[in-house]
């Protein structure tokens, strides 16, 4: 499936139909639909009988394994395919980094791409996400890359390229994708049952999926934490046992918004992410230091970088939250 955004870019990569470089990279924010873009490139590029505009048929035998999950010239390397990473194969205990994309994955395509395809079409393979592959895999797709076999496409997805190689970067055409206009996002929404577009898609940065996540899964919990960090009767030990409840990703996705609204409150007057805490996030950043929200901004950004599953969630709220509590 494609979204409504995505018309154009479809069109002009359907449109190279036979004349695409080895390998494109889909990079841009989270929560755009990059991966979905992705399929239904694929789709429409092993279709036997395309529409005029590109699109796939959805009912020739290509189509039908390709929506059955089985078409034989189509291979997805995502985090799936290999949970473990090799630095500490054979250790079954939790996963301490983020999931990656091993290196027998991209060898295991060796096959793949060396023998003709089943119907004589393109044979596609889509990396996702491309920033997990390890740095064997992406030596060995570096490798696969530096030898290109005809008639074979790599579809590398990314909302983080730049911890691609610059090597692998340097291989691909990159293919951006932007936040679509705001009127076609908040229409999009309101047809997804969201009644409160404006400030999901804020809150998203402006990414429709990223907004409709948000939307269908927000329980209040956002504007709890936010009212309680505002109110100085709550102690850091109160505010941290209750984010530590929730997800890290979340709450700290939260405050590194919540720290950019305090810059750019400080800077321009403005709010980008929370709007329904406008005036808190005025008052809050008439009292604080720039200096000393850009430090935390930064804190914010490495820990979100960094941290995947920290040890004691509470006693990184608590590290996290400090400096906030000089603010206010
Ligand atoms: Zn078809």
């Amino acid at each position: 499936m494609m979204y409504p955004w995505q018309g154009q870019a479809f069109r002009q990569l359907a449109g190279e139909r036979g004349r695409l470089p080895q390998a494109l990279l889909l990079q841009g924010p989270q929560g755009l639909g990059k991966t979905e873009f992705a399929r239904h490139l694929a789709q429409a590029l092993l279709c036997e009988s395309p529409l005029p505009d590109g699109s796939p048929c959805n009912a020739c035998v290509a189509c039908n394994w390709f929506v059955a999950g089985n078409h034989p010239d189509f291979r997805h390397l995502g985090v799936e395919d290999e949970a473990v990473d090799e630095d500490g194969a054979g250790d079954t205990s939790p996963r301490k980094g983020s999931p990656q994309i091993g290196v027998d994955a991209v060898r295991g395509l060796a096959g793949f791409t060396t023998t003709s395809t089943h119907r004589d079409g393109l044979r596609i393979v889509l990396v996702e996400p491309a920033e997990a592959l390890n740095v064997h895999a992406a030596n060995a797709l570096l490798k696969t890359l530096e030898e290109p076999r005809p008639g074979t496409l790599f579809l590398l997805v990314s909302h983080a390229p730049a911890r691609l190689p610059a090597t692998i970067r340097s291989r691909c055409r990159a293919v951006p994708f932007h936040p679509p206009r705001t009127p076609e996002a908040h229409e999009w929404l309101v047809q997804s049952g969201i009644a409160n577009p404006v400030l999901f898609l804020a809150l998203a940065g402006g990414a429709p999926l990223e907004a409709l996540r948000l939307a269908r899964q927000d329980s209040g919990q956002r504007a709890e934490f936010l009212r309680r960090l505002a109110d100085p009767s709550q102690s850091l030990v109160q505010l941290s046992e209750f984010v530590a409840r929730l997800p890290v990703p979340e709450w700290l996705g939260w405050l590194e918004r919540w720290a950019h609204d305090l810059v750019a409150q400080k800077l321009a007057g403005e709010t980008r992410y929370h709007v329904d805490f406008r005036d808190l996030s005025a008052r809050v950043a008439a009292h604080a230091d720039l200096y000393d929200l850009l430090a935390w901004e930064r804190t914010l950004r490495d820990a979100k970088r960094l941290v995947h599953h920290p040890l004691n969630p509470r006693l990184l709220a608590e590290s996290l939250l400090v400096p906030l509590l000089a603010m206010r």
